[in-house]
């Protein structure tokens, strides 16, 4: 068994697409044309049958006039001296059986006899009926012979069996001999042409497919732009190179992402490490007094503080978005939940001087996560209150939206507002509008990236309207009651923002 899996394995070849889509296109061929072959065999036999058997009726006819039977014996009226009627008659009369109405044989050839003389009942059934009968029978040595039987009368008006037969051999042989040419030497030479051609045009079939496994392994992390030219065939390989191609796009931007990503978490870890190192190394060789590296300490502290919030959004983050954090979804009326959110926030805002306002309809229920809606909120009113400067307005409004089955949360401000050239990217990860204006407010730039999952997570969707100078505007839309607990789950990079 297993010398024979060697053996397989080494004939890697015997697994191929080509070998196995040659092999299928000769065997397809094979039944085909064995099926042709039976088809041919038995229409030739039945024409060759049917000539037979013309002729043998124009024989049983020209035999009728030439026998005549007096008084119970039959008689060959023969011109003798013609040769040529005489050879019609002995022709005639090669194959031939005469019986009266009681089965009794009047006379026959020896080669009828060698066939078999019909039976008493056969004749009566065949002479009460008055019917012709044509079958194959075949003499002792098996030679097969077509016999024509009908009934005839004598002098008297009195009723005779009549049987005549021809033999079919010939017929038999023609068909034998084509059918033997046929199976043993069109039916080989075709396979083996099919299967060259199939070979062949597998290969051809196959080309662009093995074009596509080489560059995909041509292709690594840094080979990500490689691209496979597509044939202009429109086919379904032109198909599956489409989305190849656009498969390798995805993975390279990806790869970009990972890439950037990565630069921004050493950028943005780098900067409070390298904050800490300088306050400690001035500490270590200039400080003197406690309350000097009491200070310093303080600071360092600050700073370890600030790396780990980013530690643990970005730990947070990447849970969320690999599933591994569980939403635990129920029926919430969401204007509860802003009331909450927004009790939290009058005090930052009343210490800002900014004005918090809140609008809040009821029945606006939808199946979410109370945590992460709070998280939600937070994040977009903690944006909204940072970027307004004092004496600006921030507010909340939550309610039922004009699209039925739909329940709409929007945080509006007065604030900064946003450039419209940043506006695509203010959901990436470590993404801050670096302006006048923003520079001296702290941020990670994680508080939206958390957003866009929340609102992928509940199969909602996110706008921003912001105009520079004058204040931002998020509407979040979500979909309302049971219907958001039926939908399936989306992954968060698949939601519209
Ligand atoms: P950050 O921690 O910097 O606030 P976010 O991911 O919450 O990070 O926001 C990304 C950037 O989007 C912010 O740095 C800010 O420039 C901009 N932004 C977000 N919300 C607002 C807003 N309400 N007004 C103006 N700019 C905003």
């Amino acid at each position: 068994m297993r010398a024979l899996r060697t053996v397989w394995t080494r004939m890697g070849f015997l697994r191929s697409l080509r070998f196995r889509l040659t092999l299928s296109y000769v065997l397809f061929f094979t039944v085909l044309l064995v099926a042709v072959g039976l088809l041919f065999r038995r229409t030739l036999q039945l024409e060759m049958d049917g000539d037979t058997r013309a002729t043998l009726e124009e024989e049983w006819a020209a035999a009728k006039g030439y026998l005549h039977i007096e008084k119970g014996h039959p008689v060959w009226v023969v011109d003798t001296s013609d040769p040529e009627e005489t050879y019609i008659v002995e022709h005639l009369k090669h194959v031939y059986m005469l019986a009266d109405a009681g089965g009794k044989v009047l006379e026959s050839s020896q080669t009828y006899d060698s066939i078999g003389v019909d039976s008493p009942r056969d004749i009566q059934r065949i002479l009460r009926n008055s019917t012709q009968e044509v079958r194959v029978r075949h003499d002792a040595d098996g030679v097969p012979y077509m016999i024509r039987a009908g009934a005839i009368r004598g002098q008297r008006g009195n009723l005779y069996f009549f049987a005549m037969g021809r033999s079919i051999e010939a017929n038999q042989r023609t068909v034998d001999n084509f059918m033997r040419s046929y199976y043993f030497l069109m039916l080989p030479g075709a396979i083996f042409v099919t299967g060259l051609l199939g070979w062949l045009l597998a290969g051809r079939a196959i080309r662009p497919l093995n074009l596509v496994a080489a560059t995909a392994q041509e292709i690594t992390g840094s080979k990500l732009s490689l691209r496979i030219p597509r044939r202009g065939a429109n086919d379904e390989l032109d198909n599956l190179i489409d989305s190849f191609n656009r498969m390798t796009a995805r993975l390279s931007r990806s790869f970009d992402q990972i890439r950037q990503f990565s630069t921004d978490v050493s950028h943005e870890l780098r900067t409070p490490l390298t904050a800490i190192r300088g306050q400690l190394e001035v500490a270590l060789f200039t400080a003197e007094r406690p309350e000097q590296f009491r200070d310093a300490m303080a600071n360092a502290l600050e700073d370890v503080e600030n790396l780990s919030s980013i530690v643990r959004a970005l730990l947070l983050l990447s849970q969320a978005e690999s599933g591994q954090l569980a939403l635990q979804k129920a029926a919430l009326d969401l204007h509860k939940v802003a009331a909450d959110v927004v009790d939290q926030f009058q005090i930052p805002a009343e210490e800002k001087g900014v004005k918090l306002t809140a609008t809040l309809e009821p029945g606006a229920t939808a199946m979410v996560d109370r945590t992460q809606m709070e998280r939600l909120l937070s994040n977009l009113l903690s944006n909204a209150v940072k970027y307004t400067p004092e004496g600006g307005t921030v507010s909340v409004r939550v309610g039922p939206d004009e699209i039925h089955g739909w329940v709409r949360l929007v945080v509006d401000d007065t604030g900064v507002g946003i450039p419209q050239e940043n506006l695509p990217h203010i959901f990436d990860r470590f993404y801050r509008v670096r302006s006048v204006e923003t520079r001296q407010i702290q941020g990670l730039g994680l508080g939206l990236s958390f957003v866009a999952w929340i609102v992928s997570a509940h199969q909602g969707t996110i706008q921003t309207v912001s105009n520079e100078g004058k204040g931002s505007c998020f509407t979040v839309r979500l979909p309302m009651g049971m219907a958001a607990a039926l939908e399936p789950a989306v992954e968060p990079a698949s939601a519209s923002l």
